[in-house]
């Protein structure tokens, strides 16, 4: 897993030699969200990264892994998308964040990325303003598996090793087998050589999105922020995607857009969003009690597309 305290120039290297043919730097820069800016960028030489599994050395102990303090911010000028916006996420715990369609939920994720700057308040990283910590630092630090994950026209391989290079393919195979996808594995006498289409589209939607979470897990982010799909998922590929998550390691930080009540019922806390508000937090039980919005949600299992 030494991706992770590889610069990225150095991974955008080792990849081009995995793949020269495909050479497309904007393609990769599009499935890793390489960061495109360099200058104003503060470096900083963190603590090595542990592996998987390992207690975070980032800002352990009593430090939450993820503060939104205050935040507002909107797409233009003007206009407000999410206003005022305040919970803490603590280490090793599971926030689910659910609300209405256009609440403002992926908008959350993308800021904490800081793939868009806050317009006030501020989002902090194990204590560290996002502003003050390297671009690199932040995408190690923070995995993003988005809603409409982008999976590159190539190999089943390929796509797993831009996060990890150089693993064997039994390294590979269990990946592939905690998020439920091992069976595509045996579905081509190729196997991990298969190639997966343009964008994915050999895969259905629900496996396009596991894979993404598969990268994801071998990057090891000490926390992982997750777009939970909303449509068509059929029962099988519901019960997969379940797996999926529950693949990720129980120390690790999970904060994820959930648009299924069975994601959110045993998530540490619920935060409900309405409107580019925070209108409740809590359990699940808790809000039943307390949130109407939330009341309203659960009774519709939640899905709002
Ligand atoms: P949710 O994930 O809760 O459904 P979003 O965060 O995707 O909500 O969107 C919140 C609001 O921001 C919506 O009104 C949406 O249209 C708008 N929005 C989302 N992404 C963009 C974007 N890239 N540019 C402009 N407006 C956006
Ligand atoms: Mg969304």
């Amino acid at each position: 897993l030494f991706f992770l305290i590889m610069p990225v120039g150095q991974l955008i290297g080792a990849y081009s030699q995995l793949q020269t043919g495909l050479g497309a730097l904007q393609r990769i820069e599009d499935v890793l969200r390489v960061p495109t800016e360099t200058e104003g960028d503060v470096v900083r030489v963190g603590p090595p990264r542990e592996s998987r599994g390992a207690t975070p050395v980032f800002g352990a102990g009593a430090v939450p892994a993820l503060v939104f303090d205050r935040v507002t911010f909107g797409y233009g000028e003007g206009e407000t998308v999410v206003e005022d916006i305040s919970f803490t996420v603590s280490q090793g715990t599971r926030t689910a964040l659910v609300g209405p369609s256009g609440a403002g939920k992926s908008t959350l994720l993308a800021l904490a990325e800081r793939f868009y700057e806050v317009r006030s308040g501020a989002i902090r990283l194990s204590g560290a303003d996002i502003r003050e910590v390297s671009r690199d630092e932040l995408r190690s630090r923070l995995g993003y598996v988005e809603q409409e994950a982008p999976i590159l026209a190539g190999t089943l391989r390929e796509n797993l090793s831009l996060s990890a290079p150089g693993l064997s393919d039994d390294e590979l195979t269990d990946v592939l087998r905690r998020v439920n996808l091992d069976e595509i594995v045996k579905r081509s006498p190729l196997g991990l050589d298969a190639q997966v289409g343009e964008g994915g589209v050999l895969l259905s939607g629900g496996e396009r999105q596991r894979l993404a979470i598969a990268r994801t897990l071998l990057a090891a982010p000490p926390i992982l922020l997750l777009d939970e799909p909303t449509s068509n998922l059929d029962a099988r590929n519901e019960q997969a995607f379940r797996a999926a998550i529950d693949a990720v390691p129980t120390d690790h930080t999970l904060l994820i857009v959930a648009h299924r009540l069975a994601t959110v019922v045993d998530a540490d806390q619920i935060v409900v969003v309405d409107q580019g508000r925070v209108v409740g937090t809590g359990t699940h039980h808790e809000l039943i009690e307390s949130s109407t919005l939330y009341r309203d949600l659960a009774s519709h299992q939640l899905l709002v597309a």
